[in-house]
């Protein structure tokens, strides 16, 4: 039998692909990028932003055909013509020295060097081929992210899994978005968040966990400014944030004891009669056994555990009881917790317990990090089978299989690894290749060492992204040039729902190219080219998604193509074929149906545990970490790069600590210090704030030293991992 590696070498040999053969003939042409830039020479053009998920509308000015600048549009639903930091600056990352501009390939003295497309499609085909027909698919993963276009998402999964057999995928979504989609999953029977941005304008009570929206989500905090209604803004946080200092109430919980709490706070509602009766017993399930659940999470029973007094929970109690359009939002200091899913599943069985989801101001809202997260949700065939099917169900392995017009038994039945599985599989030795798109794990995942050591291990690891800098791509046997925001079309979906376009406005440089092409050249050398062969270009993958959804919750088959979304600023699923759009800000759930066979929510309670790693005499303070500024983005991979943001903060890491701790530790403002956890230590200015409690320091995620010392520990459920604490301790530098 002709060995799998000989047959791919010689698919690549034979150039039997008009791709192939076209590259070969003119790589230089493709360097410039493939698909032309479609908009007039001297004009502007809308696209939606890259960077975090409120997907906010931006102009691109263009000067010859090339985006020269951006500003926000004023027309766009989303942001009235305002934008943050990064969204003006957007372009900068793209123009900026250290691009990669060709293929790199590392040569045996370890230097990663220049190459072409041609030689790195053959090693990338050669050494995954060698891992698969040596050890199978189950030693082969990928990981992509929520910051390329849906259509690269659909094109990596069915290529990955369906075309070239690795039988795990995972993706940066799991870092920021797997806690609420597990959550939403298990309690409205899919994962549906049911929001619009107007619900913020809609309230009366707008209840932010663990959010900092102010500076995390700043045009989000925008819309709560355009409110009305004199809302009661109430923040639960264990710091007193930038959007603490400006609610009316801020909550100060201990660090992870957010069960406790929002338990006591649905057992006021329940003593009190505090609950719409009529709406439970039409649409919910469970609710008896959540009422027995947290029968005994009486406010006296759990205030020491919250570190909130008795009058404090009740006072939250009553404000729900009070408003009659309340709304419950979180992000990642629920989703970043080592029992996630119960926690987010709380607020969502307070909105169920007082009837507050599907009207004007309500629901249990996930705000979502990243520009793309929900379109990896839905479509990019890893936790589950495009558009929240099941790989076990040989029906949905039907439908995908007939949609794609591929052979079923291309359709995998099994559910791949999640990340940190992934991680672990490769410190086992059970996973030898990995390829990954347009992530920065060696920054931003948890116990950076450790997984650092995984990717040593690796036979074979290929990172696809902007920069051959990061710190990921740093350990590349292979390196793949990839064109960026800006320089692609596709689309993105936003924490409401809204599938917005992202345009090519600028050419990407040298040989970089579109993730969409580089899926399609992998696709045509391993050999399976031909089961894609219909997706050309972006939008003919949309017209497959439009496909899958059809009849489903995230159904988008009445999105007829880019230009109806251009025409509006972005559309929210669902919007089913022959349904005529006269709403731009729709929200779920107003028939009071949901998602599960039985059409009704359920009600989860669970016993709270311990945190994973608890303060000791030894590491006596707890580390929060999360965002620190509106003008950087998670790793900085892109806005490290503009000399304009910065100047906005701060270019060395910090550590906020509270007068009082400063004080034991003989700390002053300003001085370095080190902060050592059993992981790792790291050194960093001390900045004392009235931001932290004593017993806490806040660390800005932004920073790659400050998962040197975060703790593995994941959500049983949701596999995300536990950012939000961690034992640490501080002593001055020197
Ligand atoms: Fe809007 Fe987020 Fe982009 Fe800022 S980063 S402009 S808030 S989408």
């Amino acid at each position: 039998m002709t060995r799998l590696r000989d047959r791919l070498a010689a698919l690549v040999r034979a150039d039997d692909g008009p791709l192939t053969r076209e590259l070969l003939r003119e790589p230089g042409r493709f360097g410039l990028g493939q698909l032309p830039v479609r908009t007039a020479p001297d004009s502007v053009t809308t696209l939606v932003c890259g960077f975090c998920s409120t997907g906010c509308g931006l102009s691109a000015h263009l000067r010859d055909g090339e985006a020269s600048n951006l500003s926000p549009d004023a027309s766009h639903p989303v942001n009235h013509g305002m934008a943050c930091p990064k969204g003006w600056e957007a372009l900068s990352a793209l123009a900026a020295p250290g691009r990669a501009t060709t293929p790199m390939v590392r040569n045996a003295s370890g230097a990663l060097l220049p190459s072409d497309w041609p030689n790195a499609l053959e090693i990338f085909t050669r050494r995954f081929g060698e891992i698969i027909e040596d050890h199978g698919g189950d030693a082969c993963a990928f990981l992509g992210t929520g910051q390329i276009p849906t259509e690269e998402l659909v094109y990596l999964g069915a290529l990955a899994r369906f075309g070239m057999g690795f039988a795990h995928g995972d993706g940066n979504t799991r870092q920021c978005m797997a806690t609420a989609a597990t959550a939403y999953k298990q309690s409205f029977g899919f994962d549906a968040p049911p929001f619009t941005y107007r619900d913020f304008e809609e309230s009366d009570v707008i209840v932010l966990v663990g959010s900092n929206l102010c500076i995390a989500h700043p045009i989000l905090w925008e819309h709560i400014c355009r409110n009305t209604r004199e809302p009661k803004i109430v923040v639960v946080d264990p710091r007193r944030t930038e959007t603490a200092m400006a609610a009316t109430h801020h909550y100060p919980i201990e660090p992870k004891s957010d069960l406790y709490f929002f338990y006591a706070v649905a057992n006021v509602l329940i003593r009190e009669g505090w609950i719409d009766r009529a709406f439970i017993d039409a649409h919910t399930e469970g609710f008896d056994e959540f009422a027995a659940a947290i029968a005994g999470f009486t406010p006296a029973a759990v205030t020491d555990d919250v570190g909130v007094d008795i009058a404090a929970i009740e006072e939250l109690a009553a404000l729900i009881h009070a408003g009659q359009r309340v709304s419950f939002w979180w992000t990642m200091g629920v989703n970043q917790s080592h029992q996630a899913v119960r926690v987010a599943q709380a607020l969502i069985d307070l909105a169920l317990l007082t009837g507050q989801i599907g009207r004007p101001g309500t629901g249990a809202n996930s705000i979502t990090g990243q520009c793309n997260a929900m379109g990896s949700r839905l479509f990019s065939n890893t936790s589950s089978l495009f558009c929240g099917r099941s790989f076990a169900s040989e029906t949905d392995r039907r439908e995908v299989a007939e949609i794609l017009g591929i052979p079923l038994s291309r359709v995998t039945d099994r559910d791949g690894l999640a990340y940190d599985q992934i991680i672990e599989g490769i410190h086992a030795g059970r996973i030898r290749g990995l390829w990954v798109v347009a992530t920065n794990g060696a920054h931003s995942w948890i116990h950076q060492s450790g997984f650092i050591a995984a990717l040593e291990k690796l036979e074979f690891l290929v990172v696809q992204d902007l920069y051959p800098t990061t710190e990921t791509a740093r350990h590349a046997d292979l390196f793949l040039p990839a064109a960026g925001w800006g320089e692609k079309d596709g689309t993105f979906i936003n924490s409401e729902r809204r599938i917005g376009l992202i345009k090519k406005v600028r050419r990407a440089p040298g040989q970089a190219l579109a993730d969409f092409q580089i899926f399609r050249l992998i696709a045509e050398a391993w050999g399976c080219g031909p089961m894609f062969a219909g997706w050309k270009q972006p939008e003919d993958v949309f017209d497959t998604m439009r496909a899958l959804s059809r009849g489903r919750t995230c159904d988008l088959a009445g999105i007829d193509g880019y230009a109806m979304l251009d025409a509006v600023g972005g559309i929210q699923w669902p919007l089913p074929e022959g349904v005529r759009l006269e709403d731009h800000h729709r929200r779920l759930f107003g028939d009071g149906h949901f998602m599960r066979t039985n059409g009704r929510a359920l009600f989860v309670a669970d016993r709270p545990v311990p945190v994973p790693e608890p303060c000791d005499d030894t590491y006596p303070l707890i580390l929060l970490t999360g965002r620190g500024s509106s003008s950087q983005w998670h790793t900085q991979t892109r806005t490290g790069k503009s000399k304009v943001l910065q100047k906005l903060h701060r270019s060395e890491a910090y550590v906020e600590i509270s007068a009082l701790d400063a004080d034991a530790s003989g700390v002053r403002d300003e001085q370095w210090v080190v902060v050592r956890s059993r992981r790792g230590a790291i050194r960093l200015r001390a900045l004392i704030r009235p931001t932290v409690r004593a017993g806490q320091l806040f660390v800005p995620m932004h920073y790659p030293e400050v998962n040197q010392l975060t703790h593995p520990s994941f959500d049983p459920h949701s596999r995300q991992p536990s950012y939000k604490h961690c034992a640490v301790r501080i002593e001055r530098d020197g």
